[in-house]
């Protein structure tokens, strides 16, 4: 639960009040949990998780417990205010991940008005520590809409960004990017600001203010959310039940089939129709204090009163303290027993290790032939070099890293595989920096594996021997090939191994020309394994080499094609196994 009391916020409304959890138990979930998945990066996440006190502590605990491991930490758009060196030093890992901050309004008057709590002393000194501490680029969030919003509260944001810049420049003279999303005031049941209305005429006044104001700047990417987008929020979020029927309207004409980004024109076209069809506005008029609100039989513990006091303190440009940290405002929450927040003292924050890294000297070279089948067929090259890694860490088998900025696990397979073909002999290496037994590797290691994958084969072998990839020569196939007509595939399969030439034509992906290849020389074994009327099943072994050289399943068809002289396609096709140059010699 978040106390801080935004007052445009609805989660930190509904989830009073906060509830602190034990550091010791947030350490061990990560730790556990990174064990049972293999995972190597995880966010703790809460509404404003740099308000748990105790996040440095416990932070620095895990940085230092994972210090020899590639795993990284992240966590969600932060309070800038809290945002300092321990913080830094904790984030990322093997890799920085990107910092969110939300100021959310770009003068100290308008930051009054929702109840921000930030003055921009603390924005300041967010932004220099992320920048010390080797961020070239932040993240930060605006909104604009907001009541009593002036043009001057606008140009603030242009004017805040430009300062933050500034100071940082002329900190480190190193670059300092600044991504920028705007969103749209949208109110929100249950806060305070659920009376506050804008329209899309005045949001699209303050974008172009916005716009012009940010031509000045260098080094800044701006991102504007689409005022339909809040126009059509801003009409559902008001609604009662009667609503209900607009819904089924445009769902029966068939909205859900446009997305509202991909396909704007024709989401909100349907939006249109259907809510002029029930006489809703797109620009809402924000309803009057004092009546009924569509939401009200709904009880958050928070009663409507406060948040009436609170929308007229806000329009007074008055703030309320943090509960957790301060007194309280009497929202309702804790009852009468006030001050139901549970907020842990902070823990002391151990001595930050300097992370060791994950190991580099690979101690143990260990060659798997394995089987991928039935469902894993689907899963992709990259997907698979993740599933070794993760089965890796799950099995606690400890890998060796290459070196680098963002060292990458030393697993290598000597070639990709086809998405969606099965094979019985794929190939794959492991360096380990911790060596164990091959029987133990491969029984530890088959146990994290999901069904489908299944390791064949497991050779220790010389460190320095060449790469799986280096050394592939060939791949062997069965194919199935179904010809439009009753074939003669034995005279076909004489006629192709006494051709001197077989050429196959190719086209080239980028740029799309065809070229024709002799790929006679690469054809090394052919045979007929099934013989039907139309269909035939053979197996070959094909030059598979990583410089290009490749018989592909789909040149023998040209081949057959060209024997037969009539159609031929592709039935099936099945990858029984690689060859490497010293199986071949
Ligand atoms: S800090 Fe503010 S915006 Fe963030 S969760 Fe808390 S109340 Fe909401
Ligand atoms: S009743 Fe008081 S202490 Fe409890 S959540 Fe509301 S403001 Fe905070």
């Amino acid at each position: 639960g978040c106390t801080r009391g935004c007052r445009f916020c609805q989660p930190g409304m509904l989830t009073r009040p906060a509830r602190d959890v034990d550091p010791d138990a947030v350490v061990e979930t990560v730790l556990t949990g990174l064990q049972a998945t293999g995972f190597n990066e995880f966010s703790l996440l809460s509404l404003s998780c740099s308000d748990y006190l105790s996040l440095p502590a416990v932070g620095v605990q895990l940085h230092n417990a994972l210090a020899a491991d590639t795993v990284s930490l992240s966590l969600p758009s932060q309070r800038v205010d809290r945002f300092n060196d321990e913080l830094a030093g904790i984030i990322g890992g093997a890799r920085k991940p990107s910092l969110t901050f939300a100021p959310e309004a770009g003068t100290q008057r308008l930051r009054d008005v929702i109840n921000k709590g930030l003055t921009n002393a603390d924005l300041l000194n967010g932004i220099k520590t992320a920048h010390e501490h080797g961020w070239d680029m932040v993240k930060l969030y605006f909104m604009i809409g907001l009541p009593t919003e002036t043009d001057e509260d606008v140009l603030g944001i242009a004017e805040t960004i430009g300062w933050l810049q500034r100071e940082c420049r002329a900190q480190g003279r190193r670059r300092f990017e600044v991504h920028v999303t705007i969103s749209n005031f949208t109110p929100k049941p249950h806060t305070p600001f659920q009376w506050h209305t804008v329209t899309a005429a005045e949001l699209r006044h303050k974008h172009n203010l916005l716009k012009t104001a940010f031509r000045r700047l260098k080094g800044v990417k701006i991102n504007f959310t689409d005022i339909r987008v809040s126009a059509l929020e801003d009409v559902l979020t008001r609604a009662g039940r009667d609503m209900s029927r607009a819904i089924l309207r445009v769902w029966e004409l068939g909205v859900a089939r446009h997305d509202p980004w991909f396909a704007p024109d024709a989401f909100f076209g349907l939006w249109d129709q259907v809510l002029g069809e029930f006489d809703y506005s797109w620009d809402v008029v924000g309803p009057p204090i004092d009546s009924p609100l569509p939401w009200d039989f709904i009880d958050t513990g928070i009663e409507k009163q406060w948040l009436v006091d609170d929308y007229a303190k806000a329009l007074a440009e008055a703030i309320v303290p943090d509960c957790s940290f301060d007194s309280c405002s009497h929202c309702g929450i804790c009852g009468e027993d006030f001050g139901a927040n549970v907020v842990l003292a902070p823990r002391a924050v151990p001595q930050l290790e300097t992370p060791s890294g994950p190991p580099v000297q690979p101690k143990q070279r260990l060659r798997v032939v394995f089987a991928k089948r039935s469902e894993m067929r689907f899963i992709g090259h990259l997907d698979l070099q993740r599933l070794w890694e993760r089965a890796c860490r799950r099995a606690s088998l400890v890998l060796a890293y290459s070196n680098g900025f963002h060292p990458m696990p030393r697993i290598s397979t000597a070639t990709a595989l086809a998405l969606g073909m099965e094979s019985d002999g794929e190939i794959v290496d492991f360096e380990l920096a911790e060596p164990v037994p091959v029987a133990d590797f491969r029984a530890r290691l088959q146990s994290q594996l999901p069904h489908g994958v299944d390791l064949c084969q497991v050779e220790e072998i010389p460190l320095k021997s060449p790469a799986a990839a280096q050394a592939l020569v060939a791949a062997e196939y069965r194919i199935t090939l179904q010809a439009s007509q009753v074939t003669d595939w034995h005279s076909a399969l004489k006629t192709v191994l006494a051709s001197e030439s077989l050429p196959v034509e190719r086209t080239s992906k980028k740029s799309g020309k065809t070229h024709t290849l002799d790929c006679r020389s690469w054809l090394f074994e052919l045979e007929l394994l099934e013989v039907g009327e139309t269909e035939a099943t053979f197996q070959y072994a094909g030059a598979c080499r990583n410089d290009g050289t490749v018989l592909r399943p789909d040149d023998l068809v040209q081949v057959f094609q060209a024997a037969t002289a009539q159609e031929v396609s592709l039935a099936n096709v099945y990858r029984l196994g690689l060859r490497l140059a010293t199986l071949c010699e």
